[in-house]
């Protein structure tokens, strides 16, 4: 039982691709090795970081950089999950305002 508004968004859940609840940031780092073109020459290397917060507290995890666009896939489609929740969500909150409407209407 819903609405086309949740009819919608529910037939968009059922595509749902591989998600994470997460966001993905790219940062310059150091490598440690003191021999290396970054503590020689000052060229940083590029890292990705996913980073995600569970029981309060913030977690980051390292992404290898042939999985940065795949990764920022799964972010994108977590982003969309959550809309899309919360869309299903409104949709069955109108659905029931409208039956409590129409039963009122009837009543009378
Ligand atoms: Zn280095």
């Amino acid at each position: 039982m819903t609405n086309d508004r949740g009819k919608a968004a529910l037939e968009r859940l059922r595509k749902i691709k591989p998600f994470i609840q997460a966001s993905l940031s790219l940062t310059k780092k150091r490598c440690g090795n003191p021999r290396c073109r970054c503590a020689q020459k000052g060229l940083l290397h590029e890292v990705a970081l996913l980073t995600w917060k569970e029981d309060n507290r913030t977690h980051t995890l390292y992404v290898p950089m042939e999985l940065r666009q795949e990764v920022e896939r799964w972010v994108q489609e977590g982003k969309l999950l959550k809309r899309l929740v919360a869309e299903v969500s409104q949709a069955q909150r109108e659905f029931l305002t409208s039956k409590k409407r129409s039963r009122k209407s009837k009543n009378v």
